[in-house]
């Protein structure tokens, strides 16, 4: 799952709380922690550790964004992409032509997703990144149906690049391949739901026992 998915995760087991207080938020961390860790290094096949790294990653990230450093509060850049800021570019799938190579279009279409953006954790999402090319360095990325972040369904894949700025803009160029890449559709569904499934149960198992 990425950052924004935790962030939400543990948020919302925050806004449950009966007292939120810095105590009681560190404690939901603690959990959160623990659960995925345990349910990452159990999992079989075994996952690589580059790989439980990066979940473990994506969960300090979002803690990050969820408790600023004390001294300054800077605003926390971009919780809920699309919501205030201008909305995110919308893909150019002209313009996208100049931008991947020509192997990579010719094996994608024209096609756009149009305009992405998740509302109250409904939505459409990006998850994924497969087989980089040695070209224009654009990665296989898989659009989800997700509700509450969690992928449900996986709309289509495409052939994905970032734009070099790092704003807080998501600015990025997609062109449509026409079959779904299954192998990353097969590791986003167990490690998005093992992840959620572990950070739930070891949420709810605390908070009837503490
Ligand atoms: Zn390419």
């Amino acid at each position: 799952m990425e950052q924004s998915d935790y962030f939400s995760l543990l948020n919302r087991a925050i806004l449950k709380l009966d007292s939120n207080t810095p105590q009681a938020r560190s404690e939901i961390y603690d959990r959160a922690r623990q659960a995925l860790r345990n349910q990452l290094g159990a999992m079989q096949p075994r996952l690589p550790d580059a790989a439980i790294a990066k979940e473990l990653q994506q969960l300090e990230g979002a803690i990050r964004q969820l408790e600023p450093p004390q001294k300054i509060q800077p605003e926390p850049p971009s919780k809920q992409p699309g919501k205030q800021q201008a909305p995110a570019q919308p893909p150019r799938s002209v313009a996208s032509r100049g931008i991947f190579c020509e192997h990579c279009i010719a094996e994608t279409t024209d096609e756009t997703p149009g305009d992405i953006s998740t509302l109250n954790g409904i939505g459409r999402q990006f998850y994924g990144s497969a087989a980089p090319c040695p070209e224009c360095a654009s990665v296989i990325r898989t659009l989800w149906w997700t509700l509450v972040s969690l992928p449900v369904v996986p709309l289509a894949s495409y052939r994905y690049k970032t734009s070099e700025e790092h704003g807080t803009r998501a600015r990025f160029w997609c062109r449509k391949l026409p079959a779904r890449h299954w192998n990353q559709i097969f590791k986003t569904w167990v490690i998005g739901i093992a992840a959620a499934i572990a950070i739930f149960v070891g949420i709810y198992v605390y908070h009837q026992y503490k």
